[in-house]
Order: C-alpha cells, then structure tokens, then sequence
C-alpha cells in the first residue's frame, strides 16, 4: 500500500536489532487518515468473508483494528496481557514472546467475546517472527472459531513469521512488506510483489 509505504520511508526509524520505529504514525501518534485507508484496503481485501468480528492484541493493535471495524461493522476483541491464572477456567489464553520486549507473557480473551461461531479476521501492527500471530490463531482455534484472514500493517519479510504463518495455509495479507532495512543508512527496501 503506496501511502504506508510512503509514510515508513519518510518517517520510520530503523533502530539496531531489527526493530522498525514509527511511533509518529502508527505506535504512539496515531495519524488516522492513514489508519482510514488501511480499513478500506483490509475491506477490499477481506469483504468477500463472512467475517463477524476482529481479534487484535493491545495495545499496539487496538487502534488500527478499530478503525477497520467501522468498514466491516463488527465488533472487535482485543486479547489482553495477564499475569493472573486462569482458575475459573472462563478465559483462553495463551503464552506469545514478545519480539520487542524479549520476554514472555500470557494473553487472555474472555470466552464470553469468542465462540465457534465467529468468524474471524485477526488485525495486527508488525509482523516479525510470528509469535503474537500464532498466540492469536491459537486463541481463534480454542474457541473453535474461524480464521478468515489475518491483516498485518507492516511485515518484515527478512523474518520469519510470514513464511511460518503462510505455511498455516491462512489468508494473510500485509500492507506493506520490508524486505531489507539498514539501521546505519536508514535505507528501508520494501517488497514489490505482495
Ligand atoms: P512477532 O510476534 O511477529 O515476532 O512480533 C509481533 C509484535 O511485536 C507486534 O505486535 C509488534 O507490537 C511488535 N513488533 C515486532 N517487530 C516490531 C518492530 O520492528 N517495530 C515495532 N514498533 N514493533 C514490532
């Protein structure tokens, strides 16, 4: 997608160990005109699925899932990070290591906003080595629910979630693709054939 592309070059920050910055636009300041349009090519992309809900994970996912929602009109869950056991047995959760943080944590959604007969799209900001991806298909699939598709903004195709996720045999799209980025130039390459 040109303008996410456009906006990564022009305002994204490469920070060494493989982390992409863009908290002007999508991790902090949310520059929704952008968001606006990421919903309408999820919608152009995903519309023909029966899709009655999203699943993001917060925080970062939160904001773009929303706007999304207003083009599908479908409420969205988003799993939240836990540190208490599941006692009650009310919730399904799942453990996800965080790329960014390099540390494990439990997410949760209650079994109230998730059953078998969602169908389900699954948003996300980045996508790197797969981990929070497969914590949240995990999470569709305990419900017994469908993944129709899985939307990510920003993919870094030198890692390996894509592969690994595309492997599932699951409809994922990325808005944009970097295939290469160098912290010392800046330079970002991003993928032409998505
Ligand atoms: P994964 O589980 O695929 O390794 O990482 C996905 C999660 O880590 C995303 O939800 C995102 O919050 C965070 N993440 C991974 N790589 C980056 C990055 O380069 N920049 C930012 N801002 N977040 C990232």
């Amino acid at each position: 997608m040109k303008l996410l592309e456009d906006m990564i070059r022009e305002k994204g920050i490469v920070k060494p160990g493989n982390v992409l910055k863009v908290d002007s636009f999508l991790n902090h300041q949310m520059d929704i005109n952008l968001f606006n349009e990421m919903g309408k090519e999820f919608k152009r992309l995903f519309g023909d699925r029966p899709i009655n809900k999203i699943l993001t994970i917060e925080a970062s996912g939160i904001g773009i899932a929303c706007v999304a929602a207003q083009y599908f009109n479908v409420p969205v869950v988003f799993a939240k990070k836990s540190e208490s056991i599941n006692i009650d047995g009310d919730v399904y959760s799942t453990q996800i290591t965080s790329f960014t943080h390099k540390r494990e944590y439990q997410v949760i959604v209650s079994k109230k906003y998730l059953s078998e007969e969602d169908h389900v799209l699954i948003i996300d900001d980045f996508l790197a080595n797969g981990c929070a991806l497969q914590g949240l298909i995990d999470i569709v699939q305990s419900a017994g629910a469908t993944v129709e598709g899985i939307g990510i903004a920003i993919e870094k195709g030198f890692q390996e979630g894509g592969s690994l996720i595309r492997e599932m045999n699951v409809n994922l799209h990325s808005l944009a693709i970097v295939d290469a980025m160098n912290d010392e130039t800046g330079e970002i390459t991003f993928r032409e054939d998505k």
